[in-house]
C-alpha cells in the first residue's frame, strides 16, 4: 500500500503526458484525481482533504477551513503561478508547505500576449464573423510594429513579452516595485512611472500578481489617463481590472479595445462586457497549452515529492 496520498483538483493535471503521474506513483503516492469542470469551492474541498497528504490545486479556494480539514496534510502544490487562491497564513501557522510552478508556463501566456495584441489591432474576431456570415467587409486595422508597448509588471511572463515585442520593434516600457537594469538595458526597455506607462502606451499589458496593492489597479482615473486608441490586455488576475470601470471606458469608447484572459468572477455569467463588440474574452487559456500543461504537471508532481520525502 503506498505510503502517501495525493488529491489533484487541477483540472487538467496529466492532461498532455503521464509524467506527472509516474513521478508521484514512483514515490510511493497513491493518486487520486478529482474530476471536476471548473475551480472547486471550499465546502467542495473539505471532504477531499480530509486523509491526503498533499494536494495539488489549480485555482481552487484553499481557504483556513480547508487547511484545517487536511489532518495529514504537508503540502499544497499550487498547479500554476499565481496563489491568491490559497491562505498562505493559515498554512504557515500549521507548518503546510504551500509551493508553485513559476516558469512552467510563462512562454504560453507571452505567446498568448501578442496573439491578443494582432487579435485586437486587426480587428480579427469581428472580421472572421463577417466573412463566415457570407460578407467579405474589411475593417481597417493598425499596426502593432513600431509601436509604444507597456507591460505593468516586469516579471517572468512581462519579461518573455518584453522579448516578442522586440521583434515587432516595439517600444517597451515598463513599469514595476522591483526594476532589473540588466534586463531592460539588454533588451533596450525602458522603466517609467505608472502613469507616464499609461499616458504613451498604445497597448497596454497587465503582468502583476493578484495582492491587496493590485486589487483595482487599473479603474476609472488609470482608464481616464489611456489614450483612446490604446487597447488594455489582461492575462494575469481578474481584479487587477475594476470590470465596471472598464465597461465604462470601453461602451464611451475611451479605449479602443481590451482583451481579457481573465475576469472577476469566472465564468463571467451576466458580465456587461459580454456585451460589447470592443472586447475580446478568453476562457482562461494563457497556460493551457500543451508545453505548459506537461512543464506544470512535472513541476507540481516533483514539488510535491520533494515536500514528502524531506
Ligand atoms: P512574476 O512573479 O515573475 O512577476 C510579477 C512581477 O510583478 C514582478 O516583477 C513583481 O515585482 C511585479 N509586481 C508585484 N507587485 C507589483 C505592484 N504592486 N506594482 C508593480 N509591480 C508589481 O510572475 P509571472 O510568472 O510573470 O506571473 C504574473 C501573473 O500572471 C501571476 O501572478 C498570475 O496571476 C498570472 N498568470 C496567469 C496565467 C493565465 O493562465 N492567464 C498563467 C500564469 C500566470
Amino acid at each position: 500500500m503506498p505510503k502517501y496520498k495525493v488529491v489533484i483538483t487541477a483540472r487538467s493535471f496529466g492532461e498532455s503526458s503521464d509524467e506527472p503521474f509516474n513521478i508521484l506513483k514512483g514515490n510511493d503516492c497513491e493518486v487520486v484525481k478529482i474530476p471536476a469542470d471548473r475551480p472547486l469551492s471550499a465546502e467542495e474541498l473539505i471532504p477531499l482533504v480530509k486523509d491526503a497528504d498533499a494536494l495539488i490545486v489549480g485555482n481552487d479556494k484553499v481557504t483556513e477551513d480547508v487547511i484545517n480539514a487536511g489532518k495529514k496534510l504537508k503540502v499544497i502544490s499550487r498547479y500554476g503561478v499565481g496563489y491568491d487562491n490559497v491562505d498562505l497564513n493559515a498554512a504557515k501557522k500549521k507548518g503546510i508547505v504551500v509551493t508553485n510552478t513559476p516558469n512552467a508556463n510563462n512562454n504560453s501566456v507571452a505567446d498568448l500576449v501578442i496573439g491578443l495584441m494582432l487579435v485586437l489591432a486587426r480587428n480579427l474576431l469581428a472580421v472572421d464573423r463577417i466573412v463566415k456570415s457570407g460578407g467579405w467587409k474589411r475593417i481597417m486595422g493598425t499596426e502593432i510594429y513600431g509601436k509604444t508597448l507597456g507591460i505593468i509588471g516586469l516579471g517572468k511572463i512581462g519579461k518573455g513579452v518584453a522579448k516578442r515585442a522586440k521583434g515587432f520593434d516595439m517600444n517597451v516600457l515598463c513599469y514595476d516595485v522591483y526594476q532589473d537594469l540588466k534586463f531592460a538595458e539588454e533588451y533596450g526597455i525602458t522603466y517609467c512611472s505608472f502613469e507616464e506607462l499609461l499616458k504613451q502606451s498604445d497597448i497596454v499589458t497587465i503582468h502583476v500578481p493578484l495582492a491587496p496593492e493590485t486589487k483595482g489597479l487599473i479603474g476609472e482615473r488609470e482608464l481616464g489617463m489611456m489614450k483612446p486608441t490604446a487597447f488594455l490586455i489582461n492575462t494575469s488576475r481578474g481584479g487587477i481590472v475594476d470590470e465596471s470601470a472598464l465597461y465604462n471606458a470601453l461602451a464611451n469608447k475611451k479605449i479602443a479595445g481590451a482583451a481579457l484572459d481573465v475576469m472577476e468572477q469566472e465564468p463571467p455569467i451576466n458580465s456587461p462586457l459580454l456585451q460589447l463588440d470592443n472586447v475580446v474574452i478568453t476562457s482562461h487559456i494563457g497556460g493551457y497549452t500543451c508545453e505548459a500543461i506537461t512543464n506544470m504537471g512535472i513541476v507540481a508532481a516533483k514539488n510535491v515529492v520533494l515536500v514528502l520525502n524531506k
